[in-house]
């Protein structure tokens, strides 16, 4: 594929002035934005197109070059553009937060002082079968990344600040030029922070963070079940740099109960009763997660008949409303006999027809 002119592919003409380029690399670049485009191919193209055309009239060095020679003189120099998005950023990082206030929102294109969002931390807690059923407010113990109290996390020892760092003032990054090469790394005084910490705050050794004990107060609603997940906004570790905390994520795993098993809202359960209560009915007491219910249990009763209590099982955890409460009998052969009833039963056996 021909390259298209670097003056075209930004709409100026060839004695544009740096405001100008800046100006018409912003408008495309805003347009085109990969984060505003996902998936569009061509806009992608025209992003990284706009880049490279940026990259190099932006440059007096790499401007030059391309005025002479054009792209074969620039390919010369050992510059071949950009491949992808990652190069894009990486190169322009600085430029897309410091010029445009926006870089790539998922933060791949590092740049000096960028704001970072604080880490999501998990917390994986056991509840018991009736809390999930009912909700519960518990609390739990968290060791956290915080803000440092001292030094507010700037990492300078109390009444101190961070200096530009003095070898790439501020920048992050070292250029250096030889002939037609510009070759720039991370700056190895203040590995790329840009600021430089003379006396470094005792409390967090320089970092601006420190560990934390915090006790966290959870609301866990009603009808959680094992892989429900609460999120906590803002609960995480702190942001860096004056960036957002991340999220706190509570997985629950909820412990089985001895005598309900759980299916989905409602609840099953297993309840005896003698052959006689099943021949003749009877009415029986069975615990509900609320209490105690009668239940009527008809003459000839088999084993294994279900029988439904309507919104005795677990609330709803989206809306309102319980599911069913669902209760199967099962009939108990007696296995130890008294001499009386053994003929009782032979008595009954004999009287049938
Ligand atoms: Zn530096
Ligand atoms: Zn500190």
């Amino acid at each position: 594929m021909t390259k298209r002119d670097y003056y075209d592919v930004l709409g100026v003409g060839r004695n544009a002035t740096d405001e100008e380029l800046k100006k018409c690399y912003r408008k495309i670049a805003m347009q085109c934005h990969p984060d505003r485009n996902p998936g569009d191919k061509e806009a992608e193209e025209r992003f990284k197109e706009a880049a490279e055309a940026y990259e190099v009239l932006s440059d007096r060095q790499k401007r030059e070059i391309y005025d002479q020679y054009g792209h074969a003189g620039l390919s010369n120099t050992g510059f071949q553009g950009f491949s992808g998005f990652d190069d894009v950023f990486s190169s322009f990082g600085d430029i897309f937060e410091d010029v445009f206030g926006f870089g790539r929102s998922r933060g791949r294109g590092r740049s000096r002082q960028a704001a970072r969002a604080g880490a999501d931390l998990r917390y994986d807690l056991k509840i018991s079968f009736l809390d999930a059923a009912f909700g519960v407010t518990t609390t739990i113990e968290l060791e956290k990344l915080h803000t440092c109290r001292e030094c507010q996390g700037t990492g300078a020892a109390a009444g101190t600040a961070p200096s530009t760092c003095p070898t790439c003032h501020g920048r992050g990054q070292v250029v250096q030029s030889s002939g037609f090469f510009t070759i720039s790394s991370t700056c190895p005084h203040c590995h790329g922070q840009g600021k430089f910490i003379a006396k470094p705050c005792s409390a967090c050794r320089g970092t601006g963070k420190e560990r934390q004990h915090k006790t966290v107060e959870l609301k866990i609603p009603a009808g959680v079940e094992t892989g429900s997940r609460l999120r906590l906004r803002g609960e995480g570790e702190a942001g860096e740099l004056g960036g957002p905390p991340g999220d706190l994520y509570v997985f629950l795993e909820v412990e089985e109960h001895d005598f309900f098993v759980r299916s989905d809202d409602d609840i099953l359960c297993r309840v005896p009763i003698s052959f006689v209560q099943a021949a003749l009915g009877s009415t029986i007491v069975v615990p509900t997660l609320d209490d105690t219910e009668k239940i009527k249990i008809p003459r000839g009763t088999p084993s294994g008949r279900t029988f439904r209590l309507k919104g005795k099982g677990i609330p709803h955890l989206q809306g309102y409303g319980r599911g069913d409460q669902i209760i199967e009998v099962f009939v108990q052969v007696p296995t130890e006999l008294t001499r009386k009833q053994e003929d009782l039963l032979r008595e009954f056996e004999k009287s049938g027809k």
